[in-house]
This record gives C-alpha cells, sequence and structure tokens, in this order.
C-alpha cells in the first residue's frame, strides 16, 4: 500500500505541471477521485502501516490543494489588474500586495481639523458660541468695521488679496466681530470664530499664503483685561496641556485698545531656550487686547456700558508646535504619506 502511495505522488508531481486546476480537482479531490479512494483503502492496510499510510495521504491532499489555492490567487490578482480605474485617485490601480496602505486608509481627519475640535471642545466647555468665518468678504467687514477707516496707513499691515469686484479674501478672522456682536449682542458676548484667512506672502517653512485662525471674542459689563489673561491663560493650559508662565507685550492693532501680544514661558524646554522658542525660552503666540470702543459702537453695542476683549491665534502654528513639524507648508501639499502619520 505504502508503494503504491510513493507511485502517485510521483504522478501527482508530474500532474501539477501538466493539468489545469478542474482537471486536478476532478482526478484527485472529487467523491471519486484518487485521494477518496486511498482514502476508503485505509481499513486494509495494515494496522502496523496505518499511521505512515494516513500521514501521507493526507500530505498528498494539501500539497494539491495549496496548489490550487496559489493557482485562483494569481488568476484573481490577474483579474483585479485589469480593472483599471483611470479616475481613481493615489495607486489604487495597482496590484492589492502593492497598496497595503491604500486598503489599511478608512480615512481620518486632516492634522489641522484634528487641532480646531480640541480647541473648539476647550472653548465650548468654557461657555463660547461657535461662529465659522467666510472665505470671502467685504471691504467694511475686514477694514472699516474695525476701526480702519480709508486710507489709514494700518492697512497696509495686511498683504490681502482683492477680487475684481473690490471683496476680499480676509486676512485675519476679526472680519466676523461686527457680525458676531451683532448676531450675539445684547451682551453677555461669548463667541470664538474660526476660519481660513489668507495673505499675500511669500511662502517658506514658517509662512505661508492660507492658514487658520480662530478669533475669540467675551463682552459683558465691567470685563477688564484682567478676565482676558485669565480666559486665555486657562485655554491655552488645557489645550498644551501643561502650566503656563505668561506675559503680556505691548503690540499695535487699530480694533483693540490696548493692544497686547500674549507670551508664553516655551512650555518644551522650560524657558531654557529650544528651536521651538528661537532659544529665547519665550514664544509670541497670538495678538489679544481690549475691544476699541469704535469697534463695539459698529456693532451695536454701547462702550460706555460694556467693555470686552478679542484675540486671534494662529491655528497653524500651534499645531507645527503640538505635533512637531518643522514645515508649515506640509499642512497644505496633500502629501498623503506625511498626513498618514497623524
Ligand atoms: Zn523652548
Amino acid at each position: 500500500m505504502i508503494k503504491e502511495l510513493e507511485k502517485i505522488s510521483l504522478e501527482i508531481e508530474k500532474d501539477l505541471k501538466d493539468l489545469d486546476i478542474p482537471q486536478l480537482k476532478k482526478k484527485y479531490l472529487s467523491k471519486d477521485g484518487t485521494l477518496q479512494k486511498l482514502f476508503k483503502n485505509i481499513k486494509d492496510v495494515k494496522p502496523n502501516q496505518k499511521a505512515e499510510y494516513g500521514k501521507t495521504l493526507n500530505t498528498l491532499k494539501v500539497i494539491i490543494e495549496e496548489k490550487i489555492n496559489d493557482s485562483q490567487r494569481e488568476k484573481s490578482e490577474v483579474e483585479d489588474n485589469k480593472k483599471i480605474d483611470s479616475t481613481a485617485p493615489f495607486d489604487i490601480n495597482s496590484s492589492k500586495e502593492k497598496r497595503p496602505h491604500i486598503l489599511d486608509l478608512k480615512g481620518s481627519s486632516h492634522p489641522l481639523m484634528q487641532e480646531l475640535d480640541k480647541m473648539l471642545d476647550i472653548f465650548q466647555r468654557m461657555g463660547f458660541n461657535i461662529l465659522e468665518s467666510r472665505q470671502i468678504d467685504d471691504d467694511f467687514h475686514m477694514f472699516e468695521s474695525l476701526n480702519f477707516p480709508k486710507g489709514h496707513p494700518a492697512r497696509d499691515m495686511y498683504d490681502t488679496f482683492w477680487t475684481e469686484e473690490g471683496f476680499v479674501l480676509p486676512a485675519h478672522t476679526s472680519t466676523m466681530q461686527n457680525r458676531a456682536l451683532r448676531r450675539f449682542g445684547p451682551p453677555p458676548i461669548r463667541v470664538v470664530l474660526p476660519g481660513r484667512c489668507f495673505r499675500n506672502e511669500a511662502t517658506d517653512a514658517s509662512h505661508e499664503h492660507t492658514f487658520y485662525q480662530i478669533e475669540g471674542i467675551y463682552v459683558d459689563k465691567g470685563v477688564s483685561m484682567g478676565h482676558m489673561q485669565a480666559v486665555i491663560k486657562e485655554y491655552l493650559s488645557q489645550y498644551l496641556e501643561t502650566e503656563l508662565e505668561v506675559k503680556m507685550q505691548p503690540a499695535y492693532f487699530p480694533f483693540t485698545e490696548p493692544d497686547i501680544e500674549f507670551v508664553i514661558g516655551c512650555p518644551f524646554c522650560k524657558k531654557v531656550g529650544c528651536c521651538v522658542c528661537g532659544y529665547t525660552g519665550w514664544i509670541e503666540l497670538m495678538g489679544c487686547g481690549m475691544i476699541h470702543p469704535n469697534v463695539l459702537s459698529s456693532g451695536g453695542i454701547d462702550p460706555q456700558e460694556y467693555s470686552g476683549f478679542a484675540w486671534g491665534v494662529g491655528l497653524d502654528r500651534l499645531t507645527l508646535i503640538r505635533k512637531g513639524i518643522k514645515d508649515i507648508r506640509k499642512l497644505r501639499d496633500g502629501d498623503i504619506n506625511f498626513l498618514r502619520q497623524f
């Protein structure tokens, strides 16, 4: 009996080369195929040979099944490769083995949006409303409502894009202050205004023509600089997940008075000096200040009765800091290998 198996094993070796899959299945694996017959014969094998006989027979069966599986896999791959979708993105048309990442890629939010969600979540818990800014606006909201009258030299601080019809791509999210004051007034008004901003800038590792800003305003009776410092410090501590040392230094914006630059002790080097803080130990993070009375009036709020503060912070800059990204342009160049890291 064992001799018979040896003979069949040689035959199988030859057939694996010569026969196609249906022929192999029929000859060896079907109900009345060779292997089934041999399995039935096991009762006639001498007791001391039964174990070896069964083992050899099983091995032969596995060899044939593997050959059939391999061949079917190859066939389906060839079929797959024939179906080319010329509109599909990335390397979707290449074979499955060559694109494991694409198969794994179930979609994820952009690192900027991940950070935005985190920030908005903090502000919502602090009781702020959210209103998204516009991506095209007018002269009134970009300048006049913010205390930049026509011809004001501070307009030159903003290298904005204008359309032929006289609309402007917002250079900051402060364009939304007037709308927010009117929409959420009368005070108390607590609102954050995230949105895309645009500047006519030459780009490099730390400058982009397009970026996100998050504006915030808080208006009520008796609001002071102390409230501003507390709110911004609390927000940044929660966002950067560490206790912060802060200082406020003078700045200039037409729409706030006084105007402040909010500076934090570098949380990465504990003020010793590192590449994130430019080896100064401090990071200038955002502009802020008490909202100018003219801006409140233009939003329908009486500056004699109410006061408030506003701030604007760049989301891209914070994202670079939090995620350890060295080049701001990576956030928008659509490099899937880069984005996949987050
Ligand atoms: Zn540092």
